[in-house]
């Protein structure tokens, strides 16, 4: 679950474990982008057929300014006060923008849980080592191991 890059759980472990430090939640509109049939490119899936986040036509060759290039975690007012963001990275864009039609307004719910998870998270990572230290040692060189070569 911890060397696994897709587990929500398992991400936040290996965030701390690998003292790594997420400024975004995703890479959407960043280097991720959603192309269509008809040629135009979203920041992600999920933004596809909201017209205000279309970030150009690929068929035409058109690029327009996309708002989620701009944002990081210490540029979102809330998340910039907050204790857990270079572990938490921000909410989902998406998620903000369905909440609250602003993808900069963050979801109080989400960061109760978010906070919550994390908290837990270090506790879960304070005790495995308590518990037993070389094992988790091993476990922490596989993982940095794992992710130098890319692979989860
Ligand atoms: S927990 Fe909430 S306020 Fe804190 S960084 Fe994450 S999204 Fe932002």
């Amino acid at each position: 679950m911890i060397s696994n890059d897709n587990d929500y759980l398992g991400k936040i472990m290996r965030r701390i474990i690998l003292r790594r430090i997420v400024t975004n939640r995703c890479q959407a509109g960043k280097n991720k982008v959603s192309l269509t049939a008809n040629g135009q490119l979203f920041p992600c899936d999920s933004f596809v057929g909201e017209e205000r986040y279309c970030i150009g036509n690929a068929l035409k060759r058109e690029r327009y300014n996309g708002v989620l290039e701009e944002i990081y975690v210490d540029s979102v007012s809330m998340c910039s006060q907050c204790w857990a963001r270079y572990i938490c990275g921000g909410d989902c864009y998406h998620n903000s923008f369905l909440m609250k039609q602003n993808v900069q307004d963050i979801d109080g719910m989400f960061c109760k849980l978010q906070k919550y998870l994390i908290e837990q998270t270090i506790v879960m990572y304070c005790q495995m080592n308590e518990i037993d230290s070389a094992l988790f040692a091993r476990l922490t060189r596989k993982i940095e191991i794992s992710t130098r070569e890319g692979v989860n």
